[in-house]
Order: structure tokens, then sequence, then C-alpha cells
């Protein structure tokens, strides 16, 4: 009998015991959930002086922020990943997708760079990624239906709370890459696109929603009332790199780093599963500076260093001094090599922004050149008269070479340009294909002549031939006249 009541008592103190424990932790029904973010990594995968790269900013995460492979972590890419320095272009992006597999990425938006080695070469890096490539706004012309490519959104459970992630990309895609490369595919408005899949995914059971997006930061905060209509509570950018945010914006969460893996943002969201809400959301943005960097990545990171070294290595030429990326010396060297290489053309004009970084002073490889001019961009030639080209000049990213714009509008050689002559013009197909400019090349002239030769090409082509040395340096050779 005592012992019956013993066991009672026992057991109503278990039962005392446990719900008082239930009741000291409230926050039991809460999910902690932890997006980490980044956007526009183009390939800078390596410490340098431009970036701490992506080993440091593995070590950043795992000892800052926590990350030890747990799910409620979801690392997310605003898209972008390729297209930069050597180590990534000249490898077509697979060195920069390896080294996001061993910073267990989950997921990224497709950027407009993802189509830089065509719908082909995005194909091989779903191929090789661990996560999936994402954008709901890409139609087939076709079809209407969404390509292959692009999984227009996922669904992670993270500890029984089924997280929907949707991917978004940029309506300037069909001239911000190649505009061959995506002729068959529309890129529709974000509003659009996400009023239509965002039924279906909380359909297949999204409770938490977030978007990952190839968009610049005015388009997100524009965006903002469609995405807190549809119920979604985190959007991340990309595209513009000039941006670091971490936000809320009427009820949402808006993200977005700058690029080159310079910085990430963070959102730590606090979901109750009972009532099935968001009760907390902390966006906030952090510097990749002074991570210890994590040697699974910088393993890989090390590998294609090497292959690189292997491929790029060979020194091409000699400088004294540094070349600035936007001086007149650069300007002019890139353009004249081009008409170097092509000696029956007049002038030779490109945009300035398609010039990525200076030339240190010292050796100058391969590698520094295809740095310098990384895109996969190729020289063609049009047929422009006179009143054409001076019209060209007015775009003011514009770069020339064999004329000049100062005191008129000239010829190296100081004939003056005639609005009534045809002039042999060298530029890329990159601008040939832009429409969105005061200048028109492909009204200009419908049938240019394809080189399909890179830009960089000629440069490479020129200061290898020069046999620059540091007793006969590049500075010789260099002009430093502005011609605009
Ligand atoms: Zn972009």
């Amino acid at each position: 009998m005592i012992r019956n009541i013993l066991k009672y008592l026992i057991l109503l103190l278990l039962i005392l015991l446990f719900n008082n424990c239930k009741k000291n932790l409230p926050d039991d029904d809460n999910q902690n959930i932890i997006i980490l973010y980044t956007n526009d990594e183009h390939g800078w995968i390596e410490n340098s002086e431009y970036t701490d790269g992506a080993a440091r900013m593995m070590g950043l995460w795992r000892e800052y922020e926590g990350y030890d492979g747990d799910n409620r972590y979801l690392i997310l890419s605003g898209g972008d990943n390729w297209t930069g320095p050597a180590i990534s272009t000249w490898f077509e992006g697979e060195s920069t997708v390896d080294v996001m597999n061993a910073m267990e990425y989950d997921a990224s938006a497709i950027g407009n760079h993802e189509f830089d080695f065509k719908v082909d070469g995005l194909y091989e890096r779903i191929e090789q990624a661990d996560f999936p490539y994402l954008s709901a706004n890409i139609r087939e012309k076709a079809s209407g239906e969404i390509p292959d490519f692009a999984t227009p959104y996922i669904i992670k459970d993270i500890d029984d709370v089924m997280v929907g992630i949707i991917g978004l990309t940029t309506i300037t895609t069909p001239y911000s890459t190649f505009p061959d490369h995506v002729v068959d595919y529309d890129f529709i408005d974000y509003a659009t696109a996400l009023e239509y899949i965002v039924p279906q995914a909380k359909e297949d059971g999204a409770e938490l929603l977030i978007v990952a997006g190839h968009i610049c930061y005015p388009e997100m905060v524009a965006l903002v009332p469609t995405l807190h209509t549809l119920g979604i509570s985190v959007v991340g950018g990309g595209h513009c790199h000039n941006d670091l945010v971490g936000e809320i914006v009427n009820g949402v969460a808006v993200i977005k780093t700058t690029a080159f893996m310079q910085s990430y943002a963070k959102v730590e969201i606090t979901y109750n599963k009972v009532e099935k809400e968001v009760v907390n959301m902390e966006p906030s943005v952090h510097l990749n500076e002074n991570g210890n960097p994590d040697q699974t990545v910088s393993d890989v990171v090390a590998y294609w260093r090497t292959q690189t070294d292997v491929e790029l290595s060979e020194v091409i030429g000699y400088t004294d001094s540094e070349i600035i990326r936007e001086s007149s010396t650069m300007h002019n060297m890139i353009v004249d090599s081009w008409l170097h290489q092509y000696p029956n053309a007049d002038i030779a004009m490109t945009n300035a922004g398609g010039i990525r970084q200076s030339i240190p002073a010292g050796d100058i490889t391969k590698e520094v050149i295809i740095g310098v001019l990384p895109f996969q961009n190729f020289i063609i030639e049009l047929q422009l008269t006179g009143a054409e080209v001076i019209n060209c000049t007015g775009y003011a990213d514009m770069i020339f070479g064999g004329m000049t714009t100062i005191g008129g509008y000239f010829l190296l050689d100081g004939t003056e340009i005639d609005n009534n002559t045809t002039y042999s013009v060298l530029t890329t197909d990159y601008l040939y294909a832009q429409n969105d400019y005061r200048f028109l090349f492909s009204q200009y002239d419908p049938n240019p002549y394809y080189t399909s030769m890179n830009y960089h090409q000629p440069t490479i082509d020129w200061i290898t031939s020069l046999n620059t040395s540091a007793g006969n340096a590049l500075d010789n050779y260099l002009d430093d006249t502005a011609r605009r």
C-alpha cells in the first residue's frame, strides 16, 4: 500500500516536473533559422588585396556565426558566382562551384553571368553543384514554360519548418550577358513570376518563404509590397555591387552584399512552429575580415590555384610601374593592341567598364591580362560613317584607339573625321548588342564581321611580341595621351 502511494507520488512529481520544464521553456515551439548570404562572388575565391576570399569567409561562419553544418543554417547566394579573375574565368566557373560546394551552399539564384559560357556551360555547373540554381522568372520563348536549367523554388525541411526558397534573375539579362546566349528565353517581371509560383510553393508545403534574387536594391525595395502580400519574409539581392544592406522594410527582411566575397549578410529568424509565423527577424551585414581560413575550403582554392598557375603563369612581359585600370595608358594600350592585330581597321572603341583591374608593376603574366579583361567578349568589325563614329563618342564610358576627340574629331594621324566617309571600326560583340545606349551599332551596321577573337587576346599577343624585360620595360611602349 505504502509502496503504491510512493509510486503514485513519484509519478505525480515527475508529471509536475515535466510540466514545469515545459513552462520554463516557452521557446519550445520556436525554431531558430540562420541565413548566411552572399551575392556576386564573381569567382573571387582567393585571399587577395581585393577580398579575404572564400576560406576566410567560411572561417568566420564557423567561428563567429557558429556554423557547424547544422541544417538550421541556410547558406544562399544571389547569383553571378563566376566570371572574374583568371582562376574563375579560365575554368568557366568550375573552380567557383567547387569552392561553393565545399562551403555547403544550399542554393544560388541564377545571375546574368551564369549564362557567360552559354546555357550548356550553366548545365555543366548545375551538374557539378551540390546545390540547385534557382529562378522563377525565366521562360522559354517557344513554350512559355520555365526551362529545365532553372529550378523555380526548393523546399527545405528545417526541424519541421518547411522553408521555401525562390530564385529570381535580373530582367536585364538579355543585355547584361551575351544576347545570343539567352535569345531563346524571356525574363519576366519579378512580381508576376512570384504571384505565379508562390501559391505552388505553398501548396507543396512551404511555410516560411525566402527569395534569393539577382536583383538590385531599388528593385528589391519596389518589390516589398508584393513580397509582403505573398507572405514572403526575406529577400536577398544581387547584381549591383554597391549596396550592403541588412534591414526590415514593411515587415520583410531585405539583405544584400556588395560583391567578390568581401562581405556577407545574415538574418536570424525565430519562427513559431505552432502559430506558423515569424516571431522575430534580425538582419545584419558583416565584412569578410580577419577570419581564420577554413582548411577544407583552403585546400579546394589551393588546388585551383595550382591549376591556374600551370595554365597562366607564363610571363609575357614586364612593366616598371603599375598600369592603373582607369588611366589613359591602360585604355590606349588595350584598344591600340586591337588595331595592331587588325591593321586594316581605322578606329577601335570599347567601354572602359570592360576593363576590370590594374596591372601591377613587375612581371606580367597571361593571368594578369585575363584578369584585366575577364569577359567572354569578342571583337567585331563594323563599317561606320564619320557621323556615326562621332555619335558613339558621346557615350561617356567609351575609349578610343586610332582617334581623339580633343579639339575636334581627328584620326591619330591628324586627319579630321569626315561625316560622310566610312571608317572600319573595331568593338566588342557585347557592346554591339547594347541597344539601350545613345549609340546604335546594330542599326549603323547590321552585318558586322565577327572575328571570334576574345578581346583580351590582342593585348596578350602585343605584350608578348615586344619581348619586354627589366632592362626594356613595357613602359617604353605605352602612350599616356588622353584622347577625350
Ligand atoms: Zn549580375
